[in-house]
């Protein structure tokens, strides 16, 4: 069901909604939160299936299939589908058929296994017609609080992230990087197959382990690549953390590290310094075929933060081989401002 149909079922939530709803929601589409947010809120109590599309509506999970299963969104050979379409009856127990443009790749299959396994407990009703509510109030009535509410906490924070990314000192293209990247923009190929710029039989895996799909929390957190260069930089400034597997989490971790304020402001570059080291080196393998080592990627976050700590922040009094053994050490002296210097 889309917007147009939940209007025409719901008549009366177009009056409740104000028009001033819809504007200020033409600002939170900037901050990557989905358009067609108001059939997302509508959740299903699934009958036989037939009004219900497959991957498009929201009936399990609180989830539309297409979002959470993108790659085999992009591979279903009908995707406006209904669940009823999906599958058959066969001696009073239903049974899931998938039809796909290509034959499934192994890991393909993988993900394929993952979707039956969560579609076990939700099987269409033979008698039973679908119903649509509100599945952000328990009796399943829209409300105009609870879908504001609902919108304004969709993403991390957006507006604070903002405010931190351009108040940070570093470089005009990397706060505009990090913005992109915090506001789901980032050109991924997980990004650019949802947007279908990447086609069905494009490799949509990191350029580095080749075993999972690219996406930013991969390439920035959950990779091996990044894995390992995280744990170095905690070594290097002497710090103990359980790495977060996203790069929204892992941009809180680095908000502050306790002790003198300077000591905050240079850990929270460290932040950008792995990220757009990684994003650099990603292009470079992609688009030139150059491998980076770690240690490399290491020595370069190691530079980049020295010259953003000294030349954009503006510290003074340690060299960059004193910033390299021990950068707290550097922030704690009481460094010297070049423009109180
Ligand atoms: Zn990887």
């Amino acid at each position: 069901m889309n917007s147009a149909e939940i209007h025409q079922s719901f008549p009366n939530i177009i009056t409740r909604l104000k028009w001033y709803l819809f504007n200020e929601f033409q600002s939170f589409e900037g901050m990557g939160i989905k358009k067609d947010w108001l059939s997302l809120g509508f959740g299903v109590d699934l009958g036989d299936g037939e009004k219900v599309k497959f991957w498009t509506d929201v009936w399990v999970e609180g989830y539309a299939l297409s979002n959470k299963f993108s790659r085999l969104f992009l591979l279903a050979t009908d995707q406006n589908c209904s669940v009823k379409d999906m599958g058959s009856w066969s001696k009073d127990c239903w049974q899931w058929k998938f039809s796909w443009k290509r034959p499934l790749r192994s890991w393909e299959e993988d993900v394929e296994r993952e979707l039956v396994k969560m579609l076990k407990l939700r099987a269409p009703s033979q008698n039973k017609e679908d119903r649509w509510q509100w599945h952000l109030e328990t009796l399943g009535t829209y409300t105009t609080k609870s879908a504001y509410s609902w919108i304004l906490k969709g993403e991390p924070k957006p507006a604070t992230d903002f405010i931190r990314v351009w108040k940070a000192s570093i470089p005009p293209k990397v706060s505009a990087f990090c913005w992109q990247l915090l506001h789901k923009k980032l050109p991924t190929k997980d990004n650019l197959s949802i947007r279908g710029i990447c086609n069905a039989n494009s490799n949509l895996n990191c350029c580095w382990c080749d075993s999972s799909i690219e996406t930013p929390n991969h390439i920035f957190a959950q990779c091996n690549v990044a894995f390992r260069l995280w744990m170095k930089c905690y070594k290097w400034w002497g710090v103990q953390y359980v790495l977060d597997n996203s790069c929204s989490m892992l941009f809180e971790q680095h908000k502050w590290l306790g002790g003198p304020k300077l000591l905050d402001r240079g850990w929270n570059i460290i932040w950008f310094a792995v990220l757009w080291t990684l994003w650099l080196g990603r292009n470079e393998k992609i688009f030139q075929m150059k491998e980076t080592k770690l240690d490399r990627f290491f020595e370069l976050v190691q530079i980049r933060s020295f010259f953003w700590v000294t030349n954009i922040q503006g510290m003074e009094g340690f060299s960059l081989s004193d910033w390299c053994e021990n950068p707290t050490k550097c922030l704690k002296n009481n460094p010297v401002r070049k423009d109180s210097a």
